[in-house]
């Protein structure tokens, strides 16, 4: 059985840079029996100022074009990066408007059906000034009002939240009356998916991960591998088949892995991320 290909693993969380690298990682996806990502922007800053969010969304739509022609199912989240507020700033910019411009084009794309969801935005996931915690704050709620203007989904990139972070994040959720089913947190504690249930998360798809999330018996979560094709970092976060790698470890060791799959690489990214899988 070890050997199997398990049809229908999607990964939620999955970056791409152009180049031989990324489709490497699409190859070894598909070939552990990946079927579906979803595709999330990445900084490069190499791109300089002009036009810096539209250049960079456009590689990623591109990206997204290469892994559809590989054969896989793709959606798209396109926004700011937390961490983009120290690149406008370090260019005299005013990095809240800038970002929020970027919001807005990343809104317009979702409402073409470019892409479905607007990411990773959030806050840095180190400790900042407040004022940069405040900025961030108000672009993370402007997306939430977004998503509930346009229904699009929301990925959010922050600080490893505590059952008070989660309930923080809650509540900007209920202020911007956006559906907490399509906000996602990334990188989220599979211990804590009983803290505001109704939110979505991604969880990194490590083993003990998927046990413990398996164990709570929520199933408002989705599998990540958080992938980028860094050759300086290779397989980071974690390798890019570990999503579907992890599937067969499921199909494995639990008797119920037909109801797993279903919820978490069929029902709610489909439901999340508006894409047919
Ligand atoms: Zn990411």
């Amino acid at each position: 059985m070890g050997s199997s290909v398990i049809p229908g693993a999607f990964d939620a969380h999955f970056h791409l840079n152009p180049g031989e690298l990324g489709k490497e990682a699409v190859r070894r996806f598909k070939a552990s029996g990946g079927t579906g990502i979803n595709l999330v922007n990445l900084p490069d800053y190499s791109i300089g100022y002009t036009d810096y969010y539209e250049r960079r969304y456009e590689i990623t739509i591109r990206l997204a074009d290469m892994a559809r022609e590989s054969g896989l199912k793709v959606s798209v989240t396109l926004g700011p990066y937390p961490l983009d507020y120290f690149f406008w700033e370090k260019g005299g910019f005013n990095a809240k408007q800038m970002m929020l411009d970027g919001v807005d084009l990343a809104a317009k794309y979702c409402k073409q059906n470019v892409a479905s969801a607007i990411g990773e935005i959030g806050r840095p996931h180190f400790p900042v000034e407040p004022r940069v915690i405040e900025d961030s704050n108000e672009i993370m709620q402007r997306c939430l009002e977004v998503s509930s203007e346009i229904g699009c989904a929301v990925v959010l990139h922050t600080e490893d939240l505590d059952t008070k972070g989660l309930e923080g994040i809650h509540t900007m959720i209920v202020r911007a009356r956006a559906n907490p089913r399509k906000v996602v947190k990334h990188h989220a504690s599979p211990e804590l998916n009983g803290i505001c249930p109704e939110v979505s998360r991604s969880i990194l798809a490590t083993r003990n991960n998927v046990r413990s999330a398996i164990h709570e018996k929520i199933w408002n979560f989705m599998l990540e591998s958080d992938y980028v094709d860094d050759p300086g970092k290779p397989d980071k976060v974690i390798p890019p088949d570990s999503v579907p790698k992890r599937a067969i470890m499921i199909m494995e060791q639990y008797m119920n892995y037909e109801e797993i799959f279903a919820s978490i690489f069929q029902d709610l990214p489909e439901y999340v991320f508006s894409i047919q899988l």
